[in-house]
């Protein structure tokens, strides 16, 4: 089934590409502009590095739309359990300040991912190579399994987000309580309860605000509401 074509997604289908390029070129790694960039967006308005520019979040979201055009079976782990295996990747997030953590000892499948983009794979262990077919292979049937679960760099970005002026926002009057943002959400945030999303684990994709048969119910906009 054809999905309607919002020019979010259009963008986001050719923004990881334009990184992966702008990578190659030497143009990313240790830019302190770039840096001080992305780092204002996502505390401005969330974490748009996972969700628009990730060549390994991109590579993890076509493989699973390559699952639904195949009609495998969609994983999602039931929501309280959810909340607390998302935990997983702010650990290691903190355990990588102290050159603990597990991800770094093995290597990374982000990593692993980023040195073929740019076309250095020298590093990449077997271990390493495993783990990446790994969660490549799962993306299939998971919705980003590396992103929501084990990557630091989204922890990262997810913490920075919580602090962000702008979110999706919903209006009470006009939500029908249908549930269907809840459903697409990748992430398995529970939109339809709350005014306004204010979770680390949001990338910005705007599926819940496509998938919304109520127009304007769902807006990227100020996140504070006036009471
Ligand atoms: S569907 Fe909405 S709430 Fe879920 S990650 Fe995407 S933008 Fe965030
Ligand atoms: S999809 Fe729209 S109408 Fe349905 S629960 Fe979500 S916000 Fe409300």
């Amino acid at each position: 089934m054809l999905k309607k074509l919002t020019w979010y997604r259009i963008v986001r289908a050719l923004t990881p590409i334009a990184y992966a390029v702008l990578l190659v070129k030497g143009y990313m790694s240790k830019n302190l502009a770039y840096m001080i960039i992305l780092l204002s967006a996502t505390l401005l308005g969330g974490a748009w590095f996972c969700g628009w520019l990730c060549p390994f979040g991109f590579a993890q979201e076509w493989l699973g739309k390559l699952g639904r055009l195949l009609r495998l079976p969609r994983l999602r782990l039931p929501a309280k359990v959810a909340k607390w295996v998302n935990l997983l990747r702010y650990i290691l997030f903190g355990l990588s300040f102290l050159g603990l953590a597990l991800v770094l000892l093995i290597q990374s499948p982000f990593a692993s991912f980023m040195g073929i983009v740019d076309q250095n794979m020298s590093y990449i262990s077997k271990t390493a190579w495993i783990l990446l077919g790994t969660f490549l292979g799962l993306s299939l049937f998971i919705d980003r399994p590396f992103c929501r679960y084990f990557c630091p760099e989204g922890a990262r970005y997810g913490v920075f987000s919580l602090a962000r002026l702008f979110t999706i926002t919903r209006d009470e009057e006009k939500c029908v309580s249908c549930k269907k943002c809840d459903i697409k959400c990748p992430s398995q945030i529970e939109i339809s309860t709350r005014p306004a999303v204010r979770n680390a684990q949001c990338i910005n994709c705007m599926e819940c605000i496509a998938a919304c048969p109520v127009k304007g119910t769902l807006k990227f906009s100020w996140a504070f509401k006036k009471k």
